[in-house]
């Protein structure tokens, strides 16, 4: 697939489920949104639809996203069914780690390549803060036990308020440097007001260089983050909902009013 404006989308994120343990303060700030109901999630069959339909259009590149996908059960069945699928090049995963430890042996023999885990601090009270009461040795074990079976590279999503200087950042780059790891820095974002730069150490936020389209846990494809434009695969059936989003992709993002980023997968 080709965007109006030259892109090759060769990257599809998918959302597996919009739950998460956690309440990071700018992901999911003050009251609780009512999770979408069970009948709303793609069953995996679906999800394996979708995947089969978009690496046809030239897909290469899949990455699972939540809310926190490790809340989703059994998906180690789903990495199964995705890994196997012909002409797949990447499988990977964003997690908050939480639990980690407890899959990643499953996911990595299902055919999962590597993951990305989210760390904001390294000092646990801080972290519990930023997360809603997060343990931060729970996410270091989940680490450990990614890099013993092999899902590497581990990389660090680090979310700062504006800038890498700020202390709970420069904690993480020196731990990430300690262990070999490679760490990102990504500016707290406002979907409805627009506001979002480029990832540091990443490709997110790049837009001129942007090949990624999304598919929300309820089964929308979203050409992009910072817009409401999205195609129902249940509706328009997998290939004509990701041609459709694809066709549609906006040159750079604008806003997104209609949705939060915990239910579209960041
Ligand atoms: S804002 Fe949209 S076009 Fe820009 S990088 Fe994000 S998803 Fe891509």
């Amino acid at each position: 697939m080709i965007d109006p404006w030259g892109r090759m989308i060769d990257y599809l994120r998918i959302s597996v489920t919009d739950r998460c343990d956690l309440r990071c303060r700018y992901c999911r700030p003050g009251e609780r949104t009512p999770p979408l109901p069970r009948s709303r999630i793609l069953r995996f069959d679906e999800i394996e639809a979708v995947a089969r339909a978009a690496i046809r259009l030239g897909v290469k590149k899949i990455r699972l996203t939540g809310g926190e996908p490790l809340m989703r059960a059994d998906l180690g069945t789903l990495v199964g069914m995705l890994a196997s699928i012909y002409g797949l090049r990447d499988l990977a995963m964003t997690t908050n780690g939480l639990r980690l430890a407890a899959h990643a042996a499953g996911l990595a023999a299902a055919g999962l390549r590597r993951v990305n885990v989210s760390l904001d601090a390294m000092d646990p009270g801080r972290f519990a803060a930023i997360t809603g009461g997060g343990d931060v040795r729970r996410v270091l074990e989940g680490i450990d036990a990614a890099r013993r079976h092999g899902l590497e590279p581990v990389k660090l999503n680090c979310v700062v308020s504006a800038s890498v200087d700020e202390p709970d950042a420069r904690d993480v780059a020196w731990f990430a440097r300690r262990e070999g790891l490679q760490a990102r820095f990504i500016r707290q974002m406002d979907l409805a007001h627009g506001r979002f730069s480029r990832v540091e150490g990443g490709q997110g936020g790049d837009c001129p260089r942007c090949t990624r389209l999304r598919l929300t846990a309820d089964g929308r494809v979203r050409p992009c983050l910072f817009s409401d434009l999205s195609f129902d695969v249940r509706e328009l059936g997998p290939e004509e909902a990701l041609e459709r989003a694809a066709a549609r992709k906006p040159r750079a993002g604008s806003a997104c009013t209609s949705r939060e980023i915990h239910s579209i997968g960041g």
